[in-house]
């Protein structure tokens, strides 16, 4: 149950004066539906009407604050749709006040002929005399409250303006309870930091622009107990999965030698550390979960499929999930001599298996007569039941949800669980995401890999490599090409896949093939597949070749608009080719002119193949906010923290989180009850629940 104390700022952002649904809409669409979503979004930057020039010297456009007296009221004839003027002065000249639709009685109540008024806005010249269209502000100098010198802007959306989302944060902010301290207080004292409520409302109330940085006390305070809730709550998840008891597989090796035996290549340095890893894990009787990530091509296939061997030999059975049906074909096929050389059974089940075909699977799976089920999701839909499953293996992780991990690794009994991710994470990002997994690395790739020659070439000379991809598919050489697809809904960019795929048939003929989003998953299988088998020499794709997909005779991929794609997803993409011992490329095109930074992302393209130095570039490129975002689904987002500048903390609330776990493990300290708020505030019920009560 969530304390009581957070109860008003759990409230629904109704609750605050002047929101009705309509406006709650629109501010849950820039930061949430409740009240804490306003106090967890900083402001983005901030108005300063503190300028107190005078008239005459005021620069144009710029604004400003001017203590004037108002002369005199010159409204509109009667029936003429003219604007309200109200002329002022100060010592220095003359301007006029510019009002439309004006309400007459309102103005003349605001601005009493005679009196002194503060006025807030910018000057502008209108033929030689100077005016201010529509005051943001006008008060009495006896009441300077009245006119706020600085004003926070938070981030807007169509219809919603900075004054309501203003009121409301500020209305927000205004119900923020005084919460215990969590933190512990020789860390605070030697930061330097406020309490949260002080840290909270400093940060909301910028007076200068250096108050909106990352790096202020206040900000990097706040930062720091967004992480340190991001921890605690990995911890704790990942304590309570390893007390629920697994089971300790240790099998006698007798297949695992079979297999490598028969394996054309011995494996690498990496590869066999990675595999101690697992053998560990899994004999112990705690539960696994562990996380490989390796960059693509690096092997880890094999490592899988070794890890299913051990697991079989100790008398169970193991699954093999990914995420798409190609790519559980193309295992099925690639591991069927293995399998068959260590005489275990493999089986595949996917959506398209059907009908009496599928209950005969169904029936040898609970039987126990199928030692190793490789498939998509379908693997775990209802009704499938095995006979004792004991190992699951999930291939390219990120293409999953966080979520799914969960409700698959809560069906029956508790598995082992090695996932894995080609996906290269930077160190930092990768301690917010997997800090509830044991982490394993393959940081070499198997021997006689050549380089990929990687160029970058303007569209304008696209015909040169459309002549180049002719004289390769003579060759008997295959190609990707790549066309970005923006949204699956781009009209645009499909039009322009399908041109280029008529253009290349012209001159190939039917040897060109073309995948995109918008197909089925059986159409593109089908096509996908007569590309491996070598039925087609150009494969024109949207991007959904990305992930895994293994065709070793391709050697070059060209991708068009390449300063339109992330440089994690091109990395991807030219990890497609390369996969053998012949010479591979790359051709980038790009629309000329590019920009400072999508120059910069091609150029590292250029420079490495390194998987993990792309993404730490990449992350300092895009900063982290981007590059958690909508592409990689299961990321965490962090509203206060950002993980490119607060790395140092980020690695400190990990040490502060694993001592906390140590020291009181069920939160029942009078800091552990605070930590308890904390991680209700930042929304981590979930580790929470874990929790006795106390
Ligand atoms: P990924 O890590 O991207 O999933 P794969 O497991 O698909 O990579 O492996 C890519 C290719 O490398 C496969 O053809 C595989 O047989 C081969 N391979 C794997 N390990 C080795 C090794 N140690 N030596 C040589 N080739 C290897
Ligand atoms: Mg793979």
């Amino acid at each position: 149950m969530r304390p009581e104390i957070l109860n008003p700022v759990f409230a629904d952002v109704t609750a605050l004066p002047g929101v009705g649904p309509k406006i709650a809409a629109m501010i849950a669409r820039v930061a949430g539906s409740r009240i804490v979503d306003l106090l967890l979004t900083p402001p983005i930057n901030m108005i300063d009407r503190s300028a107190r020039p005078k008239i005459a010297d005021a620069p144009f456009g710029q604004l400003a604050t001017f203590l004037v007296t108002v002369d005199r009221h010159d409204p509109p004839p009667k029936g003429r749709r003219l604007p309200y003027k109200v002329i002022c002065s100060d010592e220095t000249g003359f301007m006029t006040l510019v009002f439309f639709h004006a309400r007459a009685d309102y103005l003349q109540k605001a601005l009493p002929e005679g009196e002194m008024r503060l006025v807030s806005g910018r000057i502008e010249d209108y033929s030689g005399g100077r005016q201010m269209v529509h005051p943001d502000y006008i008060a009495d100098p006896d009441k300077p409250e009245d006119m706020p010198l600085h004003e926070p802007v938070y981030p807007l959306t169509a219809g919603l303006s900075s004054a309501v989302m203003r009121k409301a944060t500020a209305n927000a902010l205004s119900r923020a309870p005084v919460l215990d301290e969590w933190q512990d207080a020789a860390w605070l004292k030697a930061q330097g930091w406020d309490d949260w409520q002080t840290a909270l409302q400093s940060v909301h109330q910028p007076t200068t622009q250096t108050d909106l940085s990352l790096l202020t006390v206040s900000r990097q305070r706040l930062a720091y107990d967004e992480l340190l809730a991001n921890q605690l709550a990995l911890l704790m998840i990942r304590k309570a999965r390893v007390k629920t008891k697994g089971r300790a597989i240790k099998g006698d090796g007798h297949l695992r030698r079979k297999a490598i035996a028969a394996l054309p290549f011995d494996l690498t340095k990496s590869q066999k550390h990675t595999l101690k890893e697992v053998f560990d894990d899994m004999a112990a009787p705690d539960r696994m979960v562990r996380l490989v990530q390796g960059d693509v091509g690096s092997g880890k296939t094999i490592v899988a499929f070794l890890a299913m061997l051990a697991a079989i030999e100790a008398g169970a059975q193991a699954a093999f999930m990914a995420p798409t049906e190609i790519l559980a074909r193309q295992h099925m096929e690639s591991l069927g001599a293995l399998a068959t050389a260590s005489g275990i059974t493999m089986e595949i089940l996917t959506g398209r298996d059907k009908g009496a075909a599928r209950k005969t699977k169904l029936e040898r799976l609970a039987a126990g007569d199928i030692d190793i089920l490789v498939g998509t999701h379908a693997i775990f839909q209802e009704g499938v039941e095995y006979q004792n499953l004991a190992f699951v293996v999930i291939d390219e992780q990120h293409r999953f949800g966080v979520h799914q991990r969960i409700s698959l690794t809560q069906k029956g009994a508790k598995p082992d669980l090695l996932v894995m991710t080609a996906t290269p994470i930077p160190r930092t990002l990768a301690l917010t995401a997997y800090g509830d997994m044991d982490v394993s690395q393959i940081t070499e790739k198997p021997p006689g890999r050549k380089p990929v020659d990687t160029r970058t070439i303007p569209l304008s000379r696209v015909d040169a490599v459309i002549d180049g991809v002719r004289r390769a598919v003579a060759k008997g050489e295959q190609v990707y090409w790549v066309c970005p697809l923006v949204e699956e809904s781009d009209v645009l960019d499909l039009t322009a896949a399908e041109d280029r795929f008529e253009s290349l048939k012209a001159l190939l003929g039917d040897r060109v093939g073309l995948v995109h989003g918008r197909m089925s998953g059986s159409e593109k299988d089908t096509i996908m597949e007569r590309f491996y088998d070598g039925a087609l020499s150009v494969l024109i794709a949207t991007t959904v070749i990305e992930v895994g997909v293994n065709a070793p005779n391709a050697t070059i991929m060209i991708v068009e608009h390449a300063e339109r794609f992330g440089l994690a997803q091109l990395h991807q993409l030219r990890g497609r080719v390369g996969r053998s011992e012949k010479a591979s490329s790359c051709v980038l095109l790009y629309k000329a002119p590019l920009g400072e930074t999508a120059e910069a992302r091609l150029k590292i393209l250029r420079e490495t193949e390194d998987g993990f130095l792309i993404a730490e570039e990449d992350l300092r490129l895009r900063g982290a906010g981007d590059f958690l975002g909508a592409a990689q689904s299961g990321f965490p987002q962090f509203r206060l923290a950002d993980i490119s500048v607060h790395t140092a903390l980020l690695t400190t609330a990990r040490d502060d989180a694993k001592l906390i776990i140590e020291r009181d493990p069920d939160l029942i300290s009078e800091r552990g009850k605070a930590l308890r708020v904390l991680l209700y505030l930042f929304s981590r019920d979930d580790a929470v629940k874990l929790l006795s009560a106390g």
